[in-house]
């Protein structure tokens, strides 16, 4: 995968996770389940299966979680909900939809969001 979708997907699930159907929020917390087990050796597994800690033994192959990943990044950009929040400087992304800078330094706090035609972006104020 290459940096931008990279960058994207991290956007989008740590800005969007909101947005999920139900069985989306379902599959993905069998997803990040199955991330902290496969880290642990099986004893410890089982031991916190016991607790109820783990609550299922789903697996999944690498595959799988990308598809999940993918289908859902391209349903929730085709729902017209994500803001793709980028410096107004460069294009590069903010961490969130509503940070004022980005990791390439620029900050854009004298800017203000206009909407039009139904699109967003940073128009610098007092022009
Ligand atoms: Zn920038």
């Amino acid at each position: 995968m290459d940096e931008l979708a990279d960058e994207i997907r991290r956007y989008i699930f740590s800005n969007y996770t909101n947005l999920m159907t139900l069985p989306e929020q379902k599959t993905y917390r069998s997803i990040q389940e199955y991330d902290r087990r496969k880290e642990m050796d099986p004893q410890q597994v089982s031991i916190l299966a016991d607790k109820g800690v783990f609550k299922e033994d789903r697996n999944f192959t690498q595959k799988e979680i990308e598809d999940f990943y993918d289908a859902f990044i391209l349903r929730v950009i085709d729902s017209g909900e994500v803001f793709f929040n980028e410096c107004p400087y460069c294009g590069q992304l903010a961490r969130t939809p509503k940070g004022r800078q980005a990791k390439c330094g620029h900050a854009w706090r004298d800017h203000e969001l206009v909407e039009e035609d139904g699109i967003k972006r940073w128009v610098k104020m007092g022009n």
